[in-house]
């Protein structure tokens, strides 16, 4: 097999302990986790495997390619599809292990023959996805065998009035509908307490490492590094300038290393002159512009380091979303198909 010159580091220990740590936040409601793109980039998989070795039993996809590329499912485990079913997707749909949220009275009017169990997405004031509360009232689900019926949180990582008001018009909603059980929090949405646990909780950036919410920190762990090797070392004389656009030019002379990573693998051009790598104790700033498939970084602090040697750029969520101004989840969810996927 071809070398792999950059790779994910993932930590299953650490994907298992943040879904105890949630799950405990779940107040006696049941765990799940949100698997789609990919498992939020780490692979989806893999993520599932350990999982239902902790013990969690519900998962969700956005569609139903994701779920296809999930099977087979195992027998004893939930898969929910969030996109619900479309007219192109009822085929698929209806000899699939996994089932859909349906999202609208069309797809509900779609699913309602087929006699199969779904699950139903209320909308509480998202406006994106869900049937209306006053649909629910007219009977819209009469008929339906529904598992779950949930809402989504629009809010849930910052503190006001939305998100008391979605969980009541949730409860007042979910009260008069006939389903099994109730769902409502997203990682974020757990941090906010035990009234919104309901029956299942559904929590996605926080499994991987993302801290939604300052109830988080210090409980959830780095589940993802990103480790690249030097393809080439070079040293740059005063007042020569480095990469695309000359962005950087050396005040001195400066010890450089060229990383086999870039934007195409998810390392953004956010990250140009404010990322950062780490070998063993020492920082090395990005310097210049990111390229498609290579980085660079100043190694003054360490001239030893040669080509073939492993960097760790800095992916703790919280301090690179701050470095990038990307959010937590497009960091993980665009980490990209040449990293080698390693989990210990
Ligand atoms: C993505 C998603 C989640 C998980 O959200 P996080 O903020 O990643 O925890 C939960 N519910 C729905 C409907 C989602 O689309």
């Amino acid at each position: 097999m071809a070398h792999f010159p950059l790779r994910l580091a993932l930590d299953g220990d650490a994907l298992v302990s943040n879904w105890h740590w949630l799950a405990h936040r779940s107040a006696g409601a049941a765990c799940g986790a949100a698997m789609k793109a990919d498992g939020y980039g780490l692979g989806a998989r893999e993520a599932v495997k350990r999982l239902q070795h902790a013990g969690c039993r519900d998962f969700f996809v956005a569609t139903w390619a994701e779920a296809a590329a999930l099977m087979p499912w195992p027998g004893d485990l939930n898969l929910s599809v969030l996109h619900g079913v479309g007219a192109e997707d009822l085929g698929e749909a209806v000899r699939s292990r996994a089932r859909p949220v349906l999202n609208s009275r069309e797809q509900v009017e779609r699913w309602r023959g087929t006699g199969r169990p779904c699950d139903v997405m209320i909308d509480t004031g998202f406006n994106r996805l869900g049937v209306s509360a006053a649909d629910v009232a007219a009977g819209l689900l009469d008929g339906l065998d529904v598992e779950t019926i949930m809402s989504h949180l629009a809010c849930a990582d910052e503190d006001g009035p939305m998100n008391v008001r979605q969980r009541q018009d949730f409860a007042d909603v979910s009260g008069r509908a006939r389903a099994r059980r109730r769902s409502l929090a997203n990682s974020a949405g757990i941090c906010l307490g035990a009234d919104y646990a309901f029956d299942l909780t559904r929590p996605g950036l926080a499994l991987y490492g993302g801290i939604p919410r300052p109830e988080a920190q210090g409980h959830i762990r780095q589940v993802v590094r990103v480790e690249a090797q030097i393809v080439q070392r070079r040293r740059v004389a005063a007042g020569q300038s480095i990469g695309y656009n000359a962005t950087f030019i050396a005040e001195a002379p400066r010890e450089l290393a060229i990383l086999n990573i870039g934007y195409a693998d998810g390392y953004l051009r956010a990250f140009s002159g404010t990322g950062r790598a780490r070998i063993g104790g020492i920082e090395a700033p990005v310097i210049g512009r990111i390229s498609m498939d290579l980085t660079t970084i100043c190694v003054d602090a360490d001239p030893t380091l040669k080509e073939g040697d492993w960097v760790e750029l800095d992916y703790d969520l919280p301090s690179a979303a701050a470095q990038s101004g990307l959010s937590q989840y497009e960091l993980l969810t665009g980490l990209g198909a040449r990293f080698e996927r390693v989990w210990k």
